[in-house]
């Protein structure tokens, strides 16, 4: 019976994505994100959260002396943030923080005349085609799958619960990603690197809102989305865009573990894009560096398992899961986010380098644990000083990342 059920649960795609799917799944209530939690738990809430939030937006007076938070510090991050910030407070007064609690409704309305798109990988290639353009830097399709909807929805603003919106019509899901700055990310802890995660959300609203609009344009529906519908790490692994890591992350062949992630919901008729592996999952069971260097232990040891640490983890699924709790507490801590287990990792190269791209084949074969070896006795992961990249020259246009 056990066994039945479990199968049931898990669709056909499901083992080639890694997703194991157990009796006791239940989809995830967005009040449980430890996000939304910051906002009504009173075990998370407090003084220092609503600070953390506040400094993000406020005029600026929080900053230190320190190497990495000093007022350009804070400025540039805050500054990275802004166009994200901008969208997500548009429609406040509508109990809405689009991108982040709520799907985007910036849109116009559909074309009444509906294109032929030709076949459905005419469509995908298009489409693809179009995101690139846009500027993002990896995308794959896949299907609607509910599992990975939340099962409700919940509201900052408001502190309420309501229904989940993007509608099972919208069957078809385009994943992109948005590379995140690699020099900046080599400076974490630092308020410098949060630069890095706050234009990847500006890129991505840019990215999902444009593809959206063009779709509609044609005359098909379309939903853009970021962190605000759904879990978005399976929705991109079944999209072909890269492989689960032990810290919770996605780890992509093009940028590592150095993406955002956004989401366009469309009944636009799309071919979808299977499931990659190159090797993460065997190099993540032989790596500790993410569990090592988390200053928190928020990071799992030992292999994938059902285990979880309290509500903010999704119930049912065999795999790395991190302490939510820990993790953001630590951010809190920090008065900026934090991602050592993103610059500690050894996939977290410029893979426009070849040799760093001859690195990520290997790591992929019997030669791994000399890749982890040679990674650490060369350097790889170790923080740089904040003050470095302020002292050096751009190197590098956003579009080179
Ligand atoms: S973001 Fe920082 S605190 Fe959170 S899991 Fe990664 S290393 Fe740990
Ligand atoms: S640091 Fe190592 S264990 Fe952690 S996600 Fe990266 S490769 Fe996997």
């Amino acid at each position: 019976m056990s066994t039945e059920r479990t199968a049931r649960k898990n669709n056909s795609n499901d083992l080639e994505a890694g997703f194991e799917i157990l009796d006791d799944f239940a989809r995830f209530d967005q009040k449980n994100d430890v996000f939304r939690r910051a906002w009504w738990d009173d075990s998370i809430k407090s003084k220092k959260t609503e600070l953390f939030y506040s400094t993000y937006r406020e005029p600026l007076k929080n900053w230190r002396k320190a190497d990495g938070y000093t007022q350009k510090d804070y400025a540039l991050r805050n500054a990275a943030w802004h166009v994200s910030d901008i969208l997500t407070e548009i429609n406040k007064d509508e109990d809405r923080r689009e991108g982040f609690s709520d799907a985007f409704t910036l849109q116009t309305s559909v074309a009444d005349k509906q294109i032929d798109m030709g076949t459905e990988r005419q469509a995908s290639d298009e489409i693809k085609k179009i995101a690139l353009s846009f500027g993002a830097g990896l995308v794959g399709i896949t299907n609607y799958d509910k599992r990975w909807e939340y099962n409700k929805k919940f509201s900052d603003l408001s502190g309420t619960s309501r229904p989940a919106e993007i509608p099972h019509a919208l069957n078809n899901v385009i994943v992109v990603a948005q590379p995140m700055d690699y020099e900046w990310v080599r400076t974490v802890p630092s308020a410098l690197s949060g630069s890095a995660t706050g234009l990847g959300y500006s890129h991505d609203a840019l990215v999902v809102l444009s593809l959206a609009q063009y779709i509609r344009n044609l005359g098909y529906e379309a939903t853009a989305s970021m962190n605000d519908t759904s879990l978005a790490i399976p929705y991109a692994i079944k999209a072909g865009i890269g492989e689960y890591g032990k810290h919770g992350l996605l780890i992509t062949p093009k940028y590592g573990p150095r993406i955002r992630l956004g989401k366009v919901y469309t009944n636009m008729p799309l071919a979808h894009d299977q499931p990659i592996a190159f090797g993460v999952k065997e190099f993540c069971e032989i790596c500790r560096r993410c569990t090592k260097g988390c200053p928190v232990k928020a990071i799992p040891d030992g292999p994938p398992s059902t285990a979880i640490h309290n509500q903010s983890n999704i119930r049912g699924v065999r795999k790395w899961s991190v302490d939510g709790e820990k993790c953001f507490g630590f951010w809190v801590s920090q008065n900026t986010d934090c991602s050592i287990c993103i610059r500690v990792c050894p996939y977290n190269k410029d893979y426009s380098h070849w040799l760093h791209r001859l690195g990520l084949r290997l790591a992929g074969t019997g030669l791994r644990h000399f890749m982890l070896w040679l990674d650490v006795k060369l350097g790889y992961g170790e923080r740089k000083k904040s003050s470095l990249w302020w002292q050096g020259a751009r190197k590098n246009s956003w579009s080179d990342l």
